[in-house]
């Protein structure tokens, strides 16, 4: 799999195909461990036995993977629980630049979705601010044919109030008397990664899936909003509209493509079985990086480009001009949820910033809440595949005593994806974050999800209320866990 995936997600593609291999080494080796020692006979037999062993074990690999590879000829179709290797490729393809550019040559309405990390990466870049770099992409984009620009800060507002109503219920669920609700309610897993949900999915199955939110990440909420309420009200065909949203890893294409989050055409609000095409909610994600290669494609002076107006209708931007939304690099899923959950549940209103301290290294902070001498919360940023991996153990052995873990494959989370722009010549890639860290919020007003008045809109004009009917079927997803394809098995054996 290609290096430009997060870590995680790759390392859990690993893990997915090396089981027979694996067997076969350990069976070779059981064979030269043997504790007693042999009389000659027996060594002159054992040795011959695993010579032959080995011999025909490489004819058997030999011949399975000609096999294998007539198979995969036939076999290219993508899906994630199979060859993903050879899907990356038509993946990749499928959404790339020229794709894109293609998209708005046949006249197909393009709409795109800048993520708060893109935006962030860029203004570091060219040396502005955010709402400088959302003004002029918003310029850049139209001067190619894209009809409106939107701000996945927007739909974020959506998915974090998601998050907030699920954890109260999942926190309350875990203190009633139903022990078997109750067990597997706490903690709540953040869902916004598309490396550690894939991660999860293949290399930890059906134990990790039940403790994972199911809302939806930022970019398939504002997909879900395009797609499914914005075509409607404004009298648009979906499958007229190529929604492409920027963003800081290549695991989002990934996520882009499940099948969770394609649907077809419906009528009167009742989704038809087989009723036309099959629509994405997010046609095509396109990285910081590979946004910066059309710039330079277009041979375009992004500094001097001239700023636009943004288009607000899915967009934080208050009246004045500025930018809004919640603190967070990777979302401020902890954060915002902990607020919320310290006023709900205990009447506590936090001012000023949360004091998360850092446990094991600063990938991994955590902050609590107390009340009467007792810890009532304990949430965790945790970031990277190796804190990852300590906190699925735990959760496992029923050891993990967190309520709630904002989990993200990349070290120091999404500023750092994968798909962002590289540092400067001399700079280190910590200089690099820690320059992104302060830049990301630099004149972005701090404001409540809950107080967003595009979002309150969506409620009332269609999602109605937090974990309504409406909202579960738009804003909330499943995770399956992956049954390896014989396809994927043999062609990684
Ligand atoms: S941590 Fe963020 S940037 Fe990294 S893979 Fe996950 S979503 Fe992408």
């Amino acid at each position: 799999m290609s290096e430009k995936f997060s870590a995680t997600l790759r390392i859990g593609d690993l893990n997915d195909f090396i089981a027979p291999s694996q067997d076969c080494i350990v069976s070779l080796k059981g064979l030269k461990a043997t504790a007693t020692k042999p009389d000659r006979a027996e060594v002159t037999v054992s040795v011959r036995a695993s010579y032959y062993i080995y011999i025909y074990a490489l004819l058997f690999r030999l011949i399975v993977a000609i096999c294998v590879h007539f198979i995969l000829q036939f076999d290219f179709q993508y899906e994630l629980s199979g060859c993903i290797t050879s899907a990356e490729t038509v993946m990749l393809e499928k959404q790339s630049l020229d794709e894109f550019l293609s998209n708005i040559n046949q006249g197909k309405d393009v709409i795109v979705s800048l993520s708060p990390q893109s935006r962030a990466a860029f203004a570091f870049h060219f040396g502005l601010s955010p709402v400088q770099v959302f003004r002029k992409l918003t310029t850049f984009f139209k001067s190619l044919g894209v009809k409106a620009i939107f701000d996945t800060s927007c739909s974020r507002d959506i998915s974090l109030i998601e998050s907030c109503n699920e954890f109260i219920m999942r926190y309350k669920q875990s203190h009633s008397i139903d022990g078997e609700r109750s067990k597997a309610s706490l903690p709540v897993l953040s869902s916004a990664c598309p490396g550690w949900i894939c991660y999860a999915e293949k290399t930890l199955g059906s134990y990790i899936l039940p403790y994972i939110s199911s809302v939806k990440s930022p970019q398939q909420t504002i997909g879900a909003t395009i797609k499914h309420h914005l075509c409607q009200k404004m009298g648009l065909r979906p499958d007229k509209i190529y929604h492409v949203t920027v963003m800081p890893c290549y695991d989002k294409k990934l996520e882009a493509a499940r099948d969770d989050f394609v649907f077809s055409m419906e009528s009167q609000g009742e989704a038809q079985e087989n009723a036309g095409p099959r629509i994405p909610e997010v046609d095509s994600v396109l990285t910081s990086g590979e946004v910066l290669d059309l710039i330079q494609l277009k041979s375009v002076d992004f500094n001097t480009l001239e700023e636009s107006p943004p288009d607000r209708l899915l967009t934080n931007v208050d009246e004045e001009g500025y930018l809004y939304g919640v603190h967070g690099g990777s979302g401020g899923y902890a954060e915002t949820i902990f607020r919320y959950a310290a006023k709900t549940l205990f009447g506590r209103e936090i001012k000023g910033p949360l004091e998360f301290k850092t446990i094991r290294n600063s990938d991994f902070r955590e902050v609590i809440l107390e009340v009467e001498g007792q810890t009532v919360l304990k949430f965790a940023l945790c970031y990277g595949f190796r804190n990852l991996q300590n906190i699925v153990r735990k959760i496992k052995i029923g050891k993990c005593d967190y309520h709630f873990l904002e989990v993200m494959a990349c070290p120091s989370g999404c500023l750092n994806g994968g798909g962002q722009l590289k540092p400067k010549p001399g700079q280190s890639g910590k200089d690099l974050i820690q320059s992104l860290e302060s830049v990301y919020m630099e004149n972005v007003l701090v404001a409540n999800p809950f107080d967003n008045p595009i979002v309150k809109g969506l409620y009332e004009e269609w999602l109605e209320q937090p974990g309504s009917e409406k909202a579960n079927r738009y804003m909330h997803t499943e995770y399956h866990p992956l049954v390896k394809s014989i396809t994927a098995q043999l062609h990684n054996w």
